[in-house]
């Protein structure tokens, strides 16, 4: 204890400035009895500083409101004793709390509170997490108790924010058919919600009201939210973390559950996913694709939103829970230790080098724009329709270095640079508002080069459907119907090249100066245009009449279970076709390494340096069929060869830094040219480059 409170004086941490902090995250959950004293706190927090922890969840106080006034106060004292200690060696502390998960027992008292099934009326129940019963969002009076009881906590504790949990509707999606929410929904869209199990509304997408009753319960959340920061938040007079939890922004049960990342973001200011693994039970090793591009949404949720991404994994090994660390970093993240970091060391490399994670800005000539409109109201919540297109884009070009960012609606709304993105891929963006159905126009005719496919256009921004593309200029033919199947693939647009295609096709009749690049060619002959370019202004638009994203889509594999057959072809051909549209025009570039390691460059403006992230998955890929080890260790394959990253700028110096050896490897930096030796790397290892000549 001694050599800390040395340690300590010697580097008197600066004065926190706002909420700079929380670019520098490293969190863990800490449980704590209500009975914790001064002295336990004392020793909890000395431990958590030793192990590199500056941000501790609190854990066993998440009940606010179904909780004994003796046990609240309790819960009051220990949390004080716990912010009080952490605070003398900087830590932070952030309440974990939940909003609408509740006892059988509160709700008996409060039958008014509750979630209740739209159709019926009854009371909603969960049957998962030991069984929970809910409470509405929208209830006037819950709300008045939570907010006040959580000002009060806040007030007390000194807490240094709030992680609201289970703002979500359950168990389905017909909850919450209460009166208020009744009420609610009809004020703000004018529409009536039905009553009765027979009514045609119900999971009926091409019903308007039943789009906007799920588009309501995720703005209700948002507005819970919003409200719980202007009532509470912004009453404490200092400033507070604050973030909810999203365990799957590029799946369909978000939304089913009635959660949207970019309604939670209109007031938090940390974007978090919990990479669960019960739900989705995906090795991280042999799946990391999956949460590649998973995390690369909320990357851009971030980007969009100018706020940290954090990301929880649930490892089952120190070994997983150091990869999951690593992949965690690579995408740009920072980590909430599920084990023990003060067992496993898991943030100790990362405390002595944190300024290579602070802030780090994507460097990217493609935008893949992820379009959370399609995803909530586009035909129904099948994860084939929409989410699974997106994915195998972002996987196919995450597996291919290609280096992108991923960019909301409300980006492309708001115009999109073709200088900044020369490329903008919009994979199935069905759901567009006029806004941007503006924008992208403009986005082409400024220069841009736009690639879209299927669906893209035909459905207004709540999913009804239009009879032609909205954009038909920019997809370069007219709709005229869908066809299913296995089509032969005649030529190969750019060089790019798919021998078959499988999925559904739009069937499109090209426009007068559309050029068909490729066809798709069905058993009995008949020939569909399948990939079709138009130029429009000073830009080209390429829309492919498939999804080829959902044929080279990874699912994942899962631990102990055979390692699913993959379409290989089609994810390169996404990577091809994305890497000769951009050609010419791209300011980053990776070579070398490919399909062993995972290479993500960001930039540290304030630094004025580059910093490229290297993950070894060289492992990774098994057989099809190949049986998923079931213990959870990555394994490092040895590496040889170079990785060639060119950046946007000259470099003066490179260095290679890394948790895996101690010191640097000095690396050859030429004009924009870094050449990385891949003998270096075991797990991870990142190229620190200098701006300069
Ligand atoms: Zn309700």
């Amino acid at each position: 204890e001694k050599a800390v409170k040395a340690k300590m004086a010697e580097s008197e941490p600066p004065p926190p400035k706002g909420l700079n902090w929380i670019w520098r995250i490293r969190a863990w959950w800490v449980r704590y009895p209500r009975g914790l004293t001064k002295e336990e706190a004392h020793k909890l927090a000395l431990r958590l500083y030793l192990s590199g922890v500056n941000f501790a969840l609190t854990e066993g106080h998440r009940q606010m409101l179904a909780i004994s006034p003796e046990d609240y106060e309790a819960s009051v004292e220990a949390t004080r004793n716990f912010v009080e200690a952490c605070h003398k060696f900087g830590i932070k502390v952030v309440h974990h709390a939940t909003a609408c998960f509740t006892t059988e027992e509160f709700i008996k008292a409060h039958p008014d509170w509750t979630q209740r099934d739209a159709r019926t009326g009854e009371i909603c129940f969960f049957p998962h997490y030991g069984g929970v019963w809910l409470i509405c969002l929208n209830n006037p009076d819950f709300r008045r108790a939570y907010f006040e009881r959580m000002l009060d906590f806040l007030k007390r504790t000194g807490c240094d924010g709030i992680m609201v949990d289970e703002v979500e509707w359950l168990p389905d999606w017909f909850s919450c058919g209460c009166k208020f929410c009744r009420e609610k929904f009809k004020r703000e869209t004018g529409l009536e919600l039905p009553t009765g199990e027979d009514s045609p509304v119900w999971g009926n997408f091409k019903d308007p009201v039943w789009r906007q009753f799920l588009l309501f319960r995720m703005r209700s959340g948002g507005d819970f939210y919003a409200d719980l920061k202007r009532q509470v938040l912004d009453k404490l007079g200092r400033p507070m973390a604050y973030l909810g939890c999203l365990a799957g922004a590029t799946g369909t049960w978000g939304p089913r559950w009635g959660m949207s990342e970019e309604q939670f973001l209109r007031s938090h200011n940390i974007a978090f996913y919990e990479a669960e693994a019960s739900g989705r039970p995906f090795s991280y090793f042999y799946a990391w694709q999956r949460h590649f591009a998973e995390i690369k949404y909320y990357r851009g949720a971030g980007r969009s939103f100018g706020v940290p991404v954090l990301v929880l994994f649930y490892p089952l090994t120190f070994d997983e829970a150091r990869f999951c660390w690593a992949l965690g970093v690579t995408c740009g993240a920072h980590i909430w230790a599920y084990r023990d970091p003060a067992e496993s060391g898991l943030f100790d490399w990362e405390m002595e080098h944190e300024d290579l994670f602070v802030k780090p800005e994507e460097v990217a000539d493609v935008a893949l724009l992820f379009s959370a409109r399609t995803r909530d109201t586009y035909r129904g919540y099948n994860d084939e329709f929409y989410v699974l297109e997106w994915v195998g884009w972002a996987e196919a070009l995450g597996e291919a270095n290609v280096q992108f960012s991923a960019v909301l609606d409300r980006d492309v709304e708001r115009g999109l640079d073709p200088r900044e993105f020369p490329l903008l891929i919009a994979p199935n963006a069905a759901c567009l508002s006029e806004a941007e159905i503006a924008a992208l126009r403009r986005y082409v005719e400024g220069g841009g080069t736009f690639l879209s496919t299927f669906d893209f256009s035909r459905y207004d921004e709540t999913g009804g459907e239009r009879e032609d593309f909205a954009l038909a200029d920019l997809v370069g033919a007219r709709y005229g119907g869908e066809v299913s199947g296995e089509f032969a693939v005649e030529g190969s647009p750019l060089g790019a090249r798919l021998d078959t295609y499988r999925g559904p096709l739009c069937i499109v009749r090209p426009l007068d100066g559309a050029e068909v690049l490729s066809w798709a060619v069905d058993k009995r002959g008949k020939r569909f245009p399948f990939v079709v370019r138009h130029r429009l202004g000073r830009g080209a638009s390429v829309y492919i009449a498939g999804k080829v994203g959902l044929q080279g889509c990874f699912r994942g594999a899962q631990r102990g279970r055979p390692y699913p057959r993959r379409d290989h072809a089609a994810a390169k051909f996404l990577a091809d076709l994305t890497k000769a549209l951009v050609k010419g025009r791209e300011t980053v570039k990776v070579e070398g390494g490919e399909g062993e390691v995972l290479v993500v460059v960001y930039k540290q403006p304030e630094r004025g340096r580059y910093v490229v992230h290297l993950l070894n998955v060289a492992a990774s890929r098994l057989e099809p069929g190949e049986r998923v080890p079931e213990e959870s260790r990555p394994v490092y394959k040895r590496l040889s060869g170079r990785a060639v990253v060119t950046l946007p700028e000259p470099v003066s110096h490179a260095r290679l830094v890394s948790c895996d050896f101690e010191g640097e490897v000095p690396l050859r930096a030429e004009g924009r040219r870094v050449e990385i030796p891949l003998e270096s790397l075991r797990m991870w290892a990142a190229a620190i480059a200098d701006v300069g000549r």
